[in-house]
């Protein structure tokens, strides 16, 4: 709690947000205005994904089968330590990695897990590299960086040998300095945005390019899963990648990677549960989330606290019911007004008031 109080006064915070609302609030509602399919397209995402929810087992089972037909070493880590575990051991020590965005990988705390095996590890997202750099946590899960401003950034990345005169010179310089550990790289990490069980394929957007080169340069790609990402077949996982981007305010994402296979190179995926399978009822309804982010922007407490307030990885509204899943219930359940502005903007129509209020009961009897 004494963390989300001191960064009530922190201006920089509040003013990134607000900025970042202001620039993304218009275009969410000229997507749905000029391409009123989404609405549609989230209801039924939202049918295949309680779907999925009452039955995951079958849907793990039907996932780690097509992945194995396909000749893809798959794993089902039950937990963030299983997780780690599993990718350490894939990894070793001494290799270069590059990372894409991903919150399960924030999750497990993937990154400093690998740099303690003795490995370089570098994100390849602008926002998130300035993240790593600065030795701070993402403040929101699709923009990590929006608290920080031109010249905090220019000061951040000189720690890296980067010398920049303003936004525009930092991102080319960033650039080529990525464009290096990418050839060098041995791994390349991921996350993924919707998985397909009909066809083993991982869905990811993006608007860098920096995940197509982390998938595609190094000889070995590893993707770590969600089982809350898992959907029946192609048509839905592209529906929840069209949903999520449209809904954070950037339709259509500047890139769509669709990925199968790799031959000649190697390719192994980790399925993580991590709670999400014995969720009980009401935060069931937290998974139906695709993480546009939406919620976090419009939350008038999160617009002063952003992540700070909500948990170790997933913060604001929506990370109440995700740290209960993954982590552990908060105090921080008590900072929420009940608003239902969350509620109102979720494409997926998660009753995120009501979760807030089941947590804060369960936090008083634990
Ligand atoms: S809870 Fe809804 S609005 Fe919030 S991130 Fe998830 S899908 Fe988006």
């Amino acid at each position: 709690m004494k963390n989300v109080y001191q960064t009530i006064h922190t201006q920089q915070i509040s003013e990134g947000i607000r900025k970042t609302l202001e620039n993304l609030s218009s275009k969410v509602q000229e997507n749905i205005r000029r391409y009123p399919f989404l609405i549609r397209y989230a209801r039924e995402l939202r049918a295949a994904k309680i779907e999925i929810n009452n039955n995951f087992q079958y849907w793990i089972d039907a996932s780690i089968s097509t992945l194995e037909k396909a000749g893809i070493p798959v794993f089902l880590a039950k937990d963030a330590k299983m997780a780690r575990k599993i990718i350490g051991e894939i990894i070793e020590t001494g290799k270069i990695v590059v990372k894409t965005k991903s919150m399960v990988s924030e999750e497990i705390h993937l990154r400093e897990y690998l740099q303690k095996l003795g490995n370089e590890v570098w994100e390849t997202d602008l926002g998130e590299l300035i993240i790593q750099v600065a030795g701070q946590r993402p403040m929101h899960m699709v923009v990590p960086a929006l608290h920080l401003s031109e010249k905090d950034v220019i000061e951040i990345l000189k720690k890296i040998g980067i010398h920049g005169n303003n936004a525009e010179d930092c991102t080319l310089k960033v650039r080529e300095f990525l464009r290096e550990k990418f050839i060098k790289a041995n791994f390349g990490i991921s996350g993924c945005n919707a998985f397909s069980a009909e066809s083993g394929s991982i869905f990811l957007i993006e608007n860098e390019g920096n995940i197509r080169l982390s998938t595609s340069l190094p000889e070995t790609y590893i993707s770590i899963i969600g089982i809350d990402k898992i959907l029946p077949e192609d048509d839905f996982a592209l529906k929840s990648i069209m949903v999520q981007s449209a809904f954070f305010g950037t339709f259509p994402p500047s890139y769509i990677n669709i990925i199968r296979q790799r031959h000649p190179k190697k390719m192994y995926v980790v399925f993580l549960d991590n709670g999400r399978k014995k969720s009980d009822e009401k935060l069931k309804e937290q998974l139906l989330c695709v993480r546009c982010g939406r919620c976090q922007l419009e939350c008038p407490v999160f617009q002063i606290t952003g992540s700070v307030w909500g948990g170790d990885t997933y913060g604001g509204p929506m990370g109440m019911g995700w740290s209960a899943i993954t982590s552990s219930i908060s105090e921080e359940v008590y900072l929420s007004c009940i608003c239902g502005k969350c509620k109102e903007v979720c494409p997926m129509d998660i009753d995120i008031p009501n979760i807030i209020l089941y947590l804060r009961k369960k936090y008083l009897l634990c």
